[in-house]
């Protein structure tokens, strides 16, 4: 069962395309070239939060959909 949330931010990205390498099911450029989540369901979780933990900019959060924890960005 998938229990990390992620959500980009569009003001920070900048369309690198490392969270499409990453978690591919989970994350698309679309047509403006900023990563959008296509499906909270579509990778593991570790992989979404090593998506979330390598984007160069710090535009993805993640979330545990259960507890409401952030668990990256770490504060
Ligand atoms: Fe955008 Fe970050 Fe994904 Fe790169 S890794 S496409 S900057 S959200």
């Amino acid at each position: 069962m998938s229990k990390i949330k992620v959500q980009v931010d569009p003001n920070k990205c900048i369309g690198c395309g490392t969270c499409v390498a990453l978690a591919g099911n989970t994350f698309r450029l679309n047509e403006q070239n900023i990563s959008e989540v296509i499906d909270q369901t579509g990778d593991s979780d570790d992989d979404k939060l090593t998506a979330a933990q390598s984007c160069p900019v710090g535009a993805i959060k993640a979330v545990d959909s259960i507890s409401g924890e952030v668990l990256w960005p770490k504060v």
